[in-house]
């Protein structure tokens, strides 16, 4: 939800500020005229009580200055005195309630000018009373004018009484008005002042609330900002890795240079993931473990099926994990918990060229990358497996899968230069099938062939490591055996012509008469001085063999010797 803006904010804290500057200006406003009514309504009362009050002094003088006259007591003179002290005092009291413009100032004035000319009055009789005696104060009394006085003293009190008590009754009114306002505003405002706290506490709140969230958002902004550095950072690595690796690969010049690297390679790219390259046989019946780097969390077989690996038999990359274990190919076993694997076909040009199993802590981090790593080792062990396949046809004679002529030239060089310059012996064997010539001509070219190709397997298994056999052409071959001297040379030939006399031929489902071979044998040191006349030697060796009868080997030092 999109936070208000600051303008929004500001606009609702004034409308609720203002809200309550007038709820509390209305508040006072109905209090101070309450206060008002309320003041009003004293003054009136303590009106009404001065002016009863003002009666009853008025009455107890009059009522003492008659005690006076009647008795002629001192003590009632005495007290006619103070009561004329105690009128004065409650006319001052009386008028000092009533402020100056008052409307009952004329009233006021009018009672106190009454007021005034009764007790002067009544004093004139005192004094008469005292001065002529009794009779000149009734005199006085007779005329009336006390009376008259008393009756005005009692119309200003009426008249001032009645406007007190519509004063009061007005105020009491307007306490009672201000006294609901008063009401009315305290439930009014008490909700409105609730619901304007609630609406800044809302305002606030939500202001918090939206500040919160920008923060949380600029961190997890930030977070992922650095995670994405840090990706970046880490890819850029891996680029590096990947591209050195590849680079690598393609200056290795053999399988194993390149399975090599490529241990060294994906230990420091997937640093926590062990691995297995697993290469496919030619006849792509099972593919074999021949390389490894890291600790294996599991295990897996080192020699595969492809019936037992989902990556091969799909030839796509299969991953599993925790949540998949039971989906593992068969090849791998183990129960190493929270493990992932990949098994990752090497294909290249259409071609399987073997596996590359990884295991490690799920989940895998850089699927991609190990995907990329992987296709560059499948380009690599393509085009080592083109090189190689190249290089054998260059080198290979096709039929019988033995060296040919040319790599024999070139061989037997390098061999003869070596075991010169070492000091050490060199033996050539020559080798001519007999009457191969009849054999074609009896049982056809395509049963000559076989009998070749059969020949060349039983040569290549026959010689020791280190000994070449190559084609030298037709059905002539010829073993290079370095450092072996003619009497070891002619006992591998030996062994080599009694294993071709032996083996069973057949063609078509045919069984074929057996063929034998004659071979001569020339080595160094010797009476040759050359290359040349070494293999004259071994050709003049194996001439003599077949003079002599066939199927026998003979050497070229009885041939100098004229020993056969
Ligand atoms: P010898 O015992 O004197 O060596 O007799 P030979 O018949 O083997 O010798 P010759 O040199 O007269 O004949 C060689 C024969 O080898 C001729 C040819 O028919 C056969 N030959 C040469 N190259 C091939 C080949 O690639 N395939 C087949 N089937 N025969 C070949
Ligand atoms: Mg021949
Ligand atoms: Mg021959």
């Amino acid at each position: 939800m999109k936070s208000p803006s600051g303008n929004t904010h500001f606009r609702a804290f004034a409308a609720t500020a203002l809200l309550l500057l007038l709820l509390g200006a209305t508040v006072f406003g109905i209090v101070d005229r309450f206060l008002v009514d309320a003041r009003a309504n004293a003054t009136a009362r303590e009106l009404l009580t001065a002016l009863a009050q003002l009666a009853r002094a008025e009455h107890e003088a009059i009522a003492v200055q008659r005690a006076y006259l009647l008795t002629g007591d001192a003590t009632e003179r005495d007290r006619f005195q103070q009561s004329l002290a105690g009128v004065a005092a409650t006319n001052a009291q009386l008028q000092a309630l009533v402020p100056e413009g008052s409307p009952f100032q004329p009233d006021l004035d009018a009672l106190r000018r009454a007021l005034e000319l009764r007790l002067e009055r009544a004093v004139q009789v005192v004094a008469a009373h005292d001065r002529d005696g009794l009779s000149a104060a009734q005199q006085m009394l007779r005329d009336g004018i006390g009376l008259r006085l008393e009756q005005d003293i009692r119309d200003a009190i009426e008249v001032l009484t009645r406007a007190a008590n519509t004063r009061l009754v007005l105020a009491e009114a307007a306490a009672a008005q201000s006294s609901r306002w008063l009401l009315f505003s305290t439930a009014l405002g008490a909700p409105l002042a609730l619901l304007a706290l609630g609406l800044g506490y809302g305002v606030l709140r939500r202001e918090v609330q939206s500040r919160q969230n920008a923060e949380r958002d600029n961190e997890q902004t930030r977070a992922r900002m650095q995670a994405s550095v840090e990706q970046l950072t880490q890819m850029s690595h891996d680029m590096q890795r990947l591209s050195a690796y590849a680079s690598l690969l393609q200056t290795c010049d053999s399988t194993e240079e390149a399975l090599d690297v490529t241990c060294v390679c994906f230990a420091a790219l997937l640093p926590e993931y062990s691995g297995t390259v697993y290469l496919i046989g030619a006849d792509r019946t099972q593919a074999v473990a021949a390389a490894y780097w890291g600790a294996p969390h599991l295990e897996s077989l080192q020699r595969i099926a492809p019936n037992q690996c989902w990556g091969w038999r799909r030839a796509q990359p299969y991953l599993t994990d925790s949540h998949s274990a039971e989906l593992r190919c068969s090849h791998i076993s183990g129960d190493a918990e929270r493990i992932a694997t990949a098994c990752l076909p090497l294909n290249a040009h259409g071609l399987a060229f073997g596996l590359l199993y990884l295991d490690g802590p799920e989940p895998i981090r850089s699927e991609r990358l190990a995907a990329t790593a992987a296709e560059q080792l499948s380009l690599a062990l393509a085009n080592l497996s083109l090189r190689d396949s190249l290089r054998d046809q260059s080198i290979k004679d096709p039929l019988t899968g033995l060296y040919n002529r040319r790599h024999l030239e070139h061989t037997l060089k390098v061999e003869y230069a070596r075991c010169r310059r070492a000091g050490c012996a060199l033996a050539v064997l020559m080798l001519d099938i007999d009457h191969f010539k009849a054999f074609n001509d009896r049982h056809g070219h395509a049963a000559g062939d076989s009998v070749l190709s059969v020949i060349g397997a039983l040569l290549a298994a026959q010689v020791r490591a280190g000994d070449i056999a190559c084609r030298y052409g037709g059905e002539e071959f010829t073993v290079i055996m370095p450092e072996t001297d003619i009497d070891t040379a002619v006992v591998l030939a030996e062994g080599i012509r009694q294993a071709i006399a032996d083996v069973d031929l057949v063609a078509d489902g045919q069984a074929l008469p057996r063929v034998t071979a004659s071979m001569g044998v020339a080595t160094i040191p010797g009476s040759v001085d050359t290359l040349d006349e070494l293999v004259a030697s071994a050709d003049q060796a194996l001439y003599l063999a077949k003079s002599q009868g066939r199927n026998r080997v003979v050497g070229a030092v009885s041939v100098l010797d004229g020993r056969v």
